[in-house]
């Protein structure tokens, strides 16, 4: 293994929730000392997690531009000086943006590197974070446990190809995401697929969770692939359980979309 690929593995992560349902993450280099606030939803949050971690935030990786994920960009990047990444489709809504980056482009952290994954639907600018050699995907408001962003700013085919593209992501990967929804994400679910091995088995699992106190996240793709009724759409189970048996996968995610948002 060289040395790059050691370093990357090597990623080390903080998650910690901020306002009432965010998620902010710390992803920390310690070959180079550099670390990264995946989207900034308060600045204190992510200051008492940079204290108690001793890291020194040195850049800030934005998915979109809503505010629950910006409104701690200006504070942190005043009081650190970082750097912030930010869609480009959509800097014109996000202060203080250094450096705009699209679907394709490398961004990097330290010896860390990330491969931007546009994924327009719940906004049209929306991008998510991909570090393939430590495996992690940090999917903003497209891809929750379970779940996936309301489509918002996009169509549903928009969001089912934008799925389709996590999708194809190493089942190995450890994805995070914006929110903390999974318990209802589960309950909604359930009302699709009943019957799926994978969706109880993550359910117990989730059970725990909550129990013992600690985060859902972050998944594996592995799982969500198997579990997630929105990265399954194009299975005839889940058409068929949605009446549109023999339809496009698109037109039974919009439906499946739907009644989550009436759930
Ligand atoms: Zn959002």
């Amino acid at each position: 293994m060289d040395h790059e690929s050691t370093a990357s593995s090597r990623a080390q992560i903080r998650l910690f929730l901020c306002l009432k349902d965010n998620y902010g993450v710390l992803v920390h280099d310690p070959a180079s000392g550099a670390t990264a606030a995946i989207d900034a939803p308060e600045a204190a949050p992510v200051e008492a997690a940079l204290t108690a971690s001793g890291w020194k935030l040195s850049d800030i990786l934005i998915t979109h531009h809503h505010g629950d994920h910006t409104a701690g960009i200006g504070e942190l990047k005043q009081r650190h000086r970082a750097r912030v990444v930010a869609p480009r489709q959509e800097a014109a809504k996000i202060p203080d943006v250094d450096e705009k980056v699209a679907e394709g482009d490398t961004v990097t952290v330290g010896s860390l590197s990330a491969r931007v994954i546009a994924t327009p639907g719940h906004t049209l600018g929306q991008i998510n974070y991909y570090f393939p050699a430590a495996k992690l995907l940090f999917a903003g408001d497209t891809l929750f446990s379970i779940g996936c962003g309301r489509v918002i700013e996009g169509t549903p085919e928009m969001m089912w190809q934008s799925l389709l593209k996590l999708r194809d992501l190493p089942d190995g990967t450890a994805m995070f995401c914006g929110h903390e929804y999974t318990d209802a994400n589960i309950r909604f679910a359930l009302t699709i697929e009943p019957d799926n091995p994978a969706l109880a088995a993550r359910a117990a699992e989730v059970k725990r969770q909550i129990a013992a106190g600690t985060p859902t996240i972050p998944t594996l793709m592995g799982e969500e692939k198997r579990a997630n009724v929105f990265l399954r759409a194009d299975d005839p189970a889940v058409a068929t359980a949605v009446g549109l048996a023999g339809q496009p996968a698109a037109q039974v995610f919009a439906e499946v979309r739907a009644r989550k948002n009436r759930f």
